[in-house]
């Protein structure tokens, strides 16, 4: 994960990610109203909130996914161009992202799934990849399936697959979207585990989850979005001991 090549002159405090202002509709349906918060290096941020309150939304914003419609995305330091597909192709390596749906490729086997990003995205060389590869897949133990194929995996399985993948790329910053959602209950630890071994690691990482015994383990900040609106971001244990608004409060007891 380190990413010693990194020649950077940012400085530590300034923060690797600041949305301000942000604005993302779907027509006539304003989903983000004026979303702004930073996150800062080695931070974990849970983003939490109703179904349909733009979680979802808010994460791809910050993949280049969709268009916005105002606001400012800085990402270490600078401004990405809105909506430059350019811009966001590069940025796409350094900040890493993990759905809910298994999004391997299918006709490829794990190895070649992995590998993919680095070698023809990146164009790193090809045995510094394949070494990188060995180490992260020992690290989540699934080292025996490297040349399976995505439906020889459990769910649980394909899901660290996945987040492997994305780790390949050396991102900075890694987009997490309800990845164990449709996992069967016996397998959503697993990748939680491993979730909480990135953060230990200083990963930083911004979480959406229903998981709230692991959102409380793994969260510094939680920010919590109702209908496109940050109603509440705090101190994780502050949140969970003593939500400021009715809303968070009942959402809380909705999910206990
Ligand atoms: P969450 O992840 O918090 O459940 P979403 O970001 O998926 O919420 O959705 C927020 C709102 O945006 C919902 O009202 C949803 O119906 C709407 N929405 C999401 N994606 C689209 C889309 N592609 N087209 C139109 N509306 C969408
Ligand atoms: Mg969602």
């Amino acid at each position: 994960m380190a990413d010693s090549e990194e020649v950077s002159v940012s400085n530590d405090s300034e923060p690797l990610l600041s949305v301000r202002h942000l604005r993302k509709s779907y027509g006539d349906h304003e989903v983000l109203k004026d979303v702004s918060f930073d996150v800062k290096r080695g931070q974990v941020l849970v983003l939490l909130g109703p179904s349909g309150s733009g979680k979802s939304t808010l994460i791809r914003c910050l993949n280049g996914l969709e268009t916005i419609q105002g606001g400012e995305i800085w990402f270490k330091g600078q401004k990405i161009a809105n909506n430059s597909e350019k811009t966001w192709r590069k940025l796409r390596a350094e900040i890493g992202m993990v759905f809910q749906s298994y999004d391997l490729f299918p006709n490829l086997t794990v190895a070649k799934n992995i590998e993919l990003g680095p070698t023809k995205v990146q164009k790193r060389p090809k045995a510094e990849v394949a070494k990188q590869m060995d180490q992260l897949l020992a690290d989540v133990q699934l080292t025996e399936y490297k040349n399976s194929y995505p439906r020889e995996l459990s769910g649980g399985q394909k899901q660290r697959i996945a987040v492997v993948r994305a780790l390949a790329m050396n991102p900075e910053l890694m987009l997490f979207d309800e990845v164990t959602a449709s996992l069967d209950p016996e397998m959503v630890r697993e990748v939680l585990e491993l979730m909480l071994r990135l953060a230990k690691r200083h990963m930083t990482m911004i979480v959406v989850t229903h998981e709230m015994e692991f959102a409380r383990r793994v969260a510094d900040t939680v920010m919590f979005l109702e209908n496109g609106v940050i109603l509440e971001r705090q101190p994780g244990d502050e949140f969970f001991t003593n939500p400021k608004t009715d809303r968070a409060r009942n959402f809380l007891e909705s999910m206990a």
